[in-house]
């Protein structure tokens, strides 16, 4: 600029000194206005912000907002004052002491009584007030406390728990109303039956102390208040609706930081505000905030007109509010919008027309607002469903999963399940799993799980089921007890996962291929097993081992293949002829070993006589060999006896085996010492 004067000439003198004294009068100018401006631009505006209880979670929008410079990007400088002992944050705000307050649904009251607060924000979107009672006394609902001690707070506080008592049918004089200490000792030394708390970080208290409580939430019985809410005085609001708005938007941005990042406001609380909880405790709390204030279906802040109303006839009501009192100037907005929407001069103007251009033009606005806020909501609704119904799909295409009513008829069942069962959703809809219960499984087994599940305790286990086609599949079964939001049993839920495969191979494993009998493996597990039954009960376990007689004669003239075909129906006759309790598997090669438990060696020797009996019997027909050829075999006999170990007594076996063979074959030979000669019934020659 100074260039530019420079370089235009100078007509005159006058000219020039007019020039000079505009610009020295400009200059001036600038210099009050900035002088004027200057403090108000830069001086934050002194607030103070009054807290209804120490520094915790419960405020952490406020500590978010400040620590962030929120606050003083609004050109605010906010202390934040925590509740001290005396009148409560409304009577400070509206004695001129505070400029703000945090108060709860109680603001709605005050103005029903004809205080002059103003509701900025609803924080809370629901009341953390509760009753709780000790759970070793089992008092789960309002109407179990008639005639016990219940400990409350003043009633404007606690209002909400009055109705809701009133509502189940507990007047003033049904129960006996203890005045609040504010310490937990009362309910726990059993001074009162139930004290109002807060549920976002009291239960966790008793939790600590080791004391089980019940939570009687009144949202339960219909009684939903607003928790926390941000108010001022309407003279403020009126006076200074700027500055309102500003403190306004910097808390509620605090509080979108605080739910989002809790353990950096925690951090700050314990460091910087003096919070005097645990980080345990404040994460609970938090945890707990975040379900009152709902932020991911709410927008942090909303007041909804509509519930104001309910709110304020509960108080009338409880006759705490005068009858004629109304809700008229509670809201900052309304208190607002009337001076831009219907101007005074409007009205002047008269015009009828301007009115309701006016109007509709605010409605318009308010709508728009309105749409967007639900287009947003509806989208981000939209997403989570089908990020939900994503998730569902999935269960329902690959996990075997079903629920059924109290007394088993199956309630929902996934397509994967229904797969596995060979049976279509509606034919099992209705049904109990008793369709697809296997014969194997004994009654014991749903004992046990009906008693446990019934226990409200889930139960785990592998079953066998049976599927449509008679086929058998395995699974490993979780079933869950379902209860309601009371915590009572409903039904029961299990999931599965199919394990057929893994006790195929499990089978295949332990089984001879050729055979279908026990391997040597799962013989030796077996023997180990029976052997230590005998060794802690001293029970006796009696041994055969079996070995086909000139075996390899039959390969050499039938082939290897047929003398496979051999073994195979010899094992079938040798697993037919034994009993139930005893075990028969392939020792190696041509070599069987029979287990008999419980049998001693007169048992075990009688054994080895019908095994050899059944084998002349089944000679021909069941062993395929060429008529006229006889299957024989040799059986060695042995008994457990003191001091045995397994090697020792399959050892005397194999030697009853050996003299079997000496002595001709196609007989029983024991070395046991029994009859002196160790020799069985008389038998015949073999062939
Ligand atoms: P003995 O026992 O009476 O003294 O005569 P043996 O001919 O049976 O003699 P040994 O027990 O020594 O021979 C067993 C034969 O059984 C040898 C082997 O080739 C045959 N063998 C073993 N395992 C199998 C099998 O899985 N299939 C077939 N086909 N033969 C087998
Ligand atoms: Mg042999
Ligand atoms: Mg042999």
């Amino acid at each position: 600029m100074k260039r530019a004067i420079m370089k235009r000439p100078m007509n005159s003198l006058t000219g020039f000194l007019a020039r000079r004294l505009a610009r020295c009068l400009a200059l001036l100018l600038l210099a009050i206005l900035c002088g004027l401006g200057a403090p108000s631009a830069r001086a934050a505006e002194q607030v103070v912000l009054q807290l209804k209880w120490h520094p915790q979670f419960q405020f952490a929008g406020y500590y978010a907002a400040d620590k962030l410079g929120y606050f003083a990007a609004e050109g605010l400088a906010v202390t934040i004052r925590p509740r001290q002992p005396g009148p409560n944050p409304v009577d400070v705000v509206l004695a001129g002491q505070a400029d703000f307050g945090v108060s709860g649904s109680a603001v709605v009251l005050s103005r029903l009584r004809g205080r002059p607060v103003v509701l900025l924000a609803a924080v809370f979107q629901h009341a953390p007030l509760v009753l709780l009672t000790r759970s070793e006394d089992g008092i789960l609902g309002p109407s179990e406390l008639k005639g016990r001690r219940i400990m409350l707070g003043p009633e404007r506080e606690d209002a909400l728990l009055l109705a809701m008592l009133r509502n189940q049918g507990l007047g003033p004089d049904d129960f006996i109303r203890v005045p609040h200490t504010f310490s937990d000792t009362a309910l726990i030394d059993e001074e009162v039956d139930a004290v109002s708390a807060y549920v976002t970080n009291q239960p966790f208290q008793y939790r600590r102390r080791g004391v089980a409580v019940n939570i009687i939430n009144p949202v339960g019985y219909g009684f939903d208040f607003y928790g926390d809410t941000l108010f001022t005085s309407e003279a403020l609001a009126r006076r200074r609706p700027d500055l309102v708005a500003a403190m306004r938007r910097a808390s509620l941005k605090g509080w979108r930081y605080a739910l989002d990042h809790p353990e950096q406001v925690i951090d700050w609380l314990i460091a910087d505000y003096g919070s005097t909880k645990s980080r345990d405790y404040l994460a609970y709390e938090a945890g707990m905030t975040r379900r009152m204030i709902m932020p991911n279906l709410i927008e942090i802040g909303h007041v909804n007109p509509a519930r104001l109303n309910w709110i304020a006839d509960v108080y009338r009501a409880e006759g705490l509010a005068p009858p004629a009192g109304r809700l008229d100037g509670l809201l900052f907005d309304d208190l607002m919008t009337p001076q831009v929407r219907l101007p005074d001069w409007v009205r002047w103007l008269g015009g009828g027309l301007g009115l309701l251009g006016a109007a509709s033009f605010a409605l318009l606005a308010l709508n728009r607002r309105l749409k967007r806020l639900v287009a947003e909501r509806t989208r981000e609704l939209e997403r989570a469903r089908d990020r939900l119904q994503y998730y569902l799909d999935i269960v329902d295409k690959y996990v075997l999963t079903s629920a059924t009513d109290l007394s088993g008829r199956i309630t929902y069942v996934s397509s994967a399940f229904a797969r596995a069962t060979g049976y279509d959703k509606a034919e099992l809809l209705g049904r109990t799993h008793g369709l697809i219960r296997h014969p194997d499984n004994p009654d014991s087994l749903y004992q046990e799980m009906w008693s446990t599940v019934l226990a409200g305790r889930s139960w785990h286990r592998e079953m066998k089921n049976l599927a449509r086609d008679g086929s058998t599949f395995w699974v490993e079964s979780n079933i869950e007890p379902t209860r309601d939001h009371d915590g009572t049993i409903i039904g029961f839920t299990a999931v599965r996962i199919d394990i057929t495969d893994k006790k195929r191979i499990e089978e295949l494993s332990v089984t001879d291929r050729l055979t279908g009998l026990f391997n040597r493996f799962r013989l030796d597990e077996v023997l180990a097993r029976e052997f230590g039954r005998f060794e802690r009960y001293g029970r006796p376990l009696g041994v055969i081992l079996a070995d086909v007689d000139h075996f390899k004669q039959i390969n050499d003239s039938l082939g290897h293949g047929a003398g496979d075909r051999v073994l195979a129906g010899l094992a079938r006759v040798l697993a037919d002829k034994v009993r139930a309790a005893d075990v028969v598997g392939r020792w190696g090669g041509e070599e069987f070993l029979i287990l008999c438990p419980e049998t001693d060696l007169e048992g075990a020797l009688m054994m080895a006589g019908k095994l050899r009996a059944a084998l002349g019997e089944a000679a021909v027909e069941g062993l395929d060999l060429p008529a006229g050829r006889r299957l024989t075999a040799s059986f060695g006999v042995a008994v457990s006896r003191p001091g045995d170990t397994i090697d020792s007594l399959i050892s005397r076996a194999d030697q009853g085996l050996y003299r079997a063979k000496n002595e001709g074959r196609d007989r029983i030979r024991t070395i046991e010492g029994v009859g002196g000669s160790g020799e069985a019934a008389p038998e015949p020659e073999p062939v």
